[in-house]
């Protein structure tokens, strides 16, 4: 685990108090185990909510509508690229992936926590507008780790895993945008060096409000 300190400085800040919820970022390269860890983390921390994307990529065998993804046309992303739907969006490997930002704005406000599961590109727009967000990058073990990985999940064909092989080798080499950096080599002391992070900053501010 390594802590960063360079965070960019951002306009526009929300402001922040210490009733209000705090944003938690995970990025990995795809297949780097996001998805897995965030749902340990889900499980782990029930008071946690999560932030459901916005995609424009055809859902995978067993995703949900409204659990994994809000699964929409690209002419609807579009539009709520006019309206200002977006608290952060991207292209990412030629789909549109987006966040609510009046689904951040309400649970801040209530008080909540939460775990937002985005790319590279999210995370820079989301500091500038939150700059107290907990950022953490979750790296393979190796390149060809990622590979094994991406194949063994079955849900890409070739072509969409080299394409995501080569995304990944530029996420990877941004790393250091980021608070903590875990690599995830064990799944296991993964989600404990995570949960680890997570209570650093979940509970300290339940005790101060
Ligand atoms: P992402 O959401 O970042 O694309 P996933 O969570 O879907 O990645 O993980 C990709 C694949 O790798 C999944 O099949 C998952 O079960 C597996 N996986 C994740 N972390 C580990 C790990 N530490 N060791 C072995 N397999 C892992
Ligand atoms: P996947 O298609 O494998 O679920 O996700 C592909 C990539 O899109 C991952 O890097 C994931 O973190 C990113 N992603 C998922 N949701 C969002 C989002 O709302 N915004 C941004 N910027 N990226 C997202």
């Amino acid at each position: 685990m390594n802590e960063q300190e360079s965070r960019p400085s951002g306009s526009n800040l929300r402001e922040t108090n210490s009733k209000q919820g705090r944003l938690f970022i995970i990025s990995a390269p795809s297949g780097g185990g996001k998805t897995t860890l965030s749902k340990a983390l889900v499980d782990r921390f029930n008071d946690i909510l999560y932030s459901v994307s916005y995609t424009t990529r055809p859902p995978r065998k067993g995703e949900r509508d409204g659990v994994d993804y809000y699964f929409i046309q690209k002419k609807d992303f579009e539009k709520r690229i006019e309206s200002g739907h977006w608290a952060e969006w991207a292209e990412v490997h030629g789909n549109y992936y987006g966040t609510s930002s009046g689904f951040l704005d309400k649970g801040l406000a209530s008080g909540r926590d939460i775990l937002l599961d985005i790319d590279v590109q999210g995370t820079l727009q989301i500091l500038e507008n939150y700059p107290d967000s907990v950022t953490i990058f979750i790296m393979p073990p190796s390149l060809e780790t990622l590979r094994k990985r991406l194949e063994m999940r079955r849900t890409e064909s070739r072509g969409t895993i080299k394409r995501r092989l080569l995304t990944a080798e530029k996420e990877m080499a941004q790393k250091g945008l980021y608070r903590y950096v875990i690599v995830n080599d064990q799944l296991s002391v993964s989600i404990e060096k995570l949960i680890a992070i997570i209570e650093k900053y979940h509970y300290k501010e339940k005790m101060i409000s």
